[in-house]
């Protein structure tokens, strides 16, 4: 049997033939990065290779370093190993990596989102299934449990309530983070509703998307937000924990929500305090993790963050080969 072609380090997934490593969480020479989110995407690596499509979120979160970027399915031989990229559906350039080498083909799918009912996250390209000998996933919602509604029926939901809020002067709020959650936000809401704010750490992504040619509806600036009036049937998509302008004032009411897979979640919403809970994910539910696994063909998974070990005992019935990696990802709020 030949060697693994990726092992885990202390700094990370590492592949031995091509001596690099994929969103390693410690400082290494050369990181292949699956995407911007800072659980995959950390600073202080000599080298960067990431996809093109997300060579400009990268540079807006890290700033100039160095890097190297394909195109979708390009070829680059890094030592003994061929590494391409191919769409994870996930947000804007994030990466299956695939790696070729010693006559074996890995693919580490990073965080990605692949739906059943042939959803597609719209401010990114949609997954692509590649074929491989091992497959490496994620397993953020790895439970039965987690099943998407449709985005149609999510978004009808939460313009309706923005709607309905802004016909009382009420501001409506959606808790969302910054990149990924706050662009797939924009991209489904009826903007002629009223006015628009997001968070000033989204505005320089949302450009990074424009650059891709990712067409979301235009925004307010933030510090208009310091004058309550402004607030009156306004939509604000921020991320939870921003510090939030209207904490302090009386004269409009504030409805406040949260977009994410968790919402699914009974009680979560309630706990949160929150008005309305949108269930609306960037990763894969239950059936897309399954379908990404059957799509890429494998004999062999291996499952990274998440619920590991529901998913592994389900792959593992269907007569694959099972495996964790313990890493550094997974970043709840992200969901
Ligand atoms: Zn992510
Ligand atoms: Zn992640």
């Amino acid at each position: 049997m030949s060697a693994d072609l990726v092992v885990r380090r202390p700094q990370g997934l590492y592949c031995p033939a091509g001596d690099f490593y994929v969103d390693p969480w410690r400082k290494v020479e050369r990181a292949v990065i699956t995407h911007a989110h800072s659980d995959h995407a950390r600073a202080g690596h000599a080298h960067y290779l990431c996809a093109r499509r997300g060579a400009g979120v990268l540079r807006a979160r890290l700033g100039h370093v160095d890097l190297t970027a394909l195109e979708w399915g390009e070829a680059l031989a890094i030592g003994d190993a061929r590494v391409s990229l191919h769409p994870a559906g996930h947000i804007l350039g994030a990466a299956q990596v695939r790696i070729e080498a010693q006559g074996q083909v890995w693919v580490l799918a990073g965080d990605y989102f692949f739906s059943t009912h042939g959803e597609r996250n719209p401010t990114c390209d949609a997954f692509e299934p590649v074929r491989c000998d091992c497959f490496v996933t994620e397993a953020t919602f790895g439970l039965p449990i987690y099943r998407w509604p449709r985005h149609a029926e999510v978004f009808d939901d939460m313009n309706r309530w923005w709607q309905a809020n802004a016909a009382a002067g009420d501001a409506s709020v959606v808790g969302a983070y910054s990149l990924g959650k706050t662009q797939h936000v924009l991209a489904g809401i009826e903007a002629s509703i009223g006015p628009v704010y997001v968070h000033p750490t989204a505005e320089a992504i949302n450009a990074a998307h424009a650059d891709e040619g990712i067409a979301l509806p235009a925004t307010r600036p933030w510090r208009e937000l310091e004058d309550a009036r402004s607030l009156r049937g306004a939509l604000v998509v921020a991320p939870p924990s921003a510090s939030a302008p209207w904490r302090w004032q009386r004269a409009v009411r504030v409805r406040e929500s949260f977009a994410s897979g968790w919402m699914q979640l009974h009680g979560a919403r309630h706990r949160a305090g929150l008005d309305r809970g949108f269930v609306l994910s960037d990763h894969a539910d239950w059936p897309g993790l399954l379908a990404a696994v059957d799509a890429a063909r494998c004999p062999r998974v291996i499952v990274t963050h998440g619920d590991e070990a529901v998913l592994v005992r389900a792959l593992a019935e269907k007569g694959l080969e099972c495996g964790t990696f313990r890493t550094a990802f997974g970043d709840t709020s992200e969901g």
